[in-house]
């Protein structure tokens, strides 16, 4: 995929979605006003931005309406190629450098980032596990994870739970604390009932098998990581992902922002083998607004 070979400018970009939301063939779509399929015209208007008018009725479509570019003064260009950018590095790329390839502010760089992270890659209430192992874990944000178990995490170090499905998908979340009581609801939510569940020896594991789980745990402590199958090198894995992304700019990330970051590895994660590519993943799902 070429970037500015597919998607040259703005026009390029606003034809694509609404060839992606409403066309239906040559020039026809769905007239919402006349509740049948009509044939559109494109509409030249005074504004930046086209719309496509119905020849009938003389109804307009905004090929933006309902997505997050809608309200936007950045140009729909712009926003087709910070996605393109979060989407072509293994890593994600910094609000900085988002701020010196697309020419904009530092504060417009965060937004985008922002509403992409949050309202594109939401993360899905999927179940993972079944035939599948499963491994669990959880890291914080700010602070080694050694030094803090068993005590009470040190001020703004935020507690992040993982699950991963062996050969398939994860998710990541930002969790209150790491007690049992805290964990058990999320594992439940993300996990299927009677799945093999792999995790290190963290004393909050511990009654997983009550709680409907096939569970075996590695002794981290002991110095072993991987003893056959049992191991949690897949999450952990992902986590250092994730750390040596953030290195740096975590001083700044409250929660509510490490949310945002973790949807982002979680996205490229779980489309890593996507044949159409992250990026058309990615615009795809702005289409669907
Ligand atoms: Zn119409």
């Amino acid at each position: 995929m070429e970037f500015m070979r597919d998607f040259p400018d703005d026009k390029t970009c606003l034809e694509w979605l609404w060839n992606t939301r409403y066309a239906i063939g040559e020039n026809e779509a769905y007239c919402p006003k006349d509740g049948q399929k009509t044939v559109f015209k494109k509409y030249e208007t005074s504004q930046q931005r086209q719309s496509w008018t119905c020849t009938k009725c003389g109804h307009h479509i905004h090929p933006t309406a309902g997505t997050i570019f809608h309200k936007s003064s950045t140009s729909l260009h712009l926003w087709f190629y910070a996605m393109y950018l979060m989407s072509s590095t293994r890593c994600g790329i910094s609000a900085k450098q988002l701020e010196r390839e697309l020419g904009v502010t530092y504060k417009t760089a965060w937004r985008m980032f922002h509403l992409i992270r949050t309202e594109l890659m939401a993360q899905d209430d999927t179940q993972l596990g079944g035939t599948a192992p499963v491994e669990i874990d959880e890291m914080y944000v700010g602070g080694s994870r050694k030094a803090n178990r068993g005590r009470r995490p040190a001020h703004k170090k935020i507690p992040v739970l993982g699950v991963v499905e062996r050969g398939g998908r994860i998710t990541a979340h930002v969790v209150g604390d790491i007690s049992a009581l805290t964990l058990y609801p999320w594992i439940r939510k993300y996990v299927r009932q009677g799945s093999q569940v792999m995790t290190d020896q963290a004393g909050t594991y511990v009654n997983l098998p009550y709680a409907g789980f096939e569970h075996e745990s590695i002794r981290h402590d002991d110095g072993i990581y991987v003893d056959g199958d049992v191991h949690t090198q897949t999450i952990d894995g992902f986590w250092s992902l994730v750390k040596n992304g953030i290195k740096g700019v975590y001083h700044q990330v409250g929660a509510h922002h490490l949310q945002g970051y973790l949807n982002e590895y979680v996205w490229r994660y779980n489309h890593r083998d996507d044949d159409a590519g992250v990026f058309l993943q990615l615009i795809l799902r702005a289409a669907k607004a």
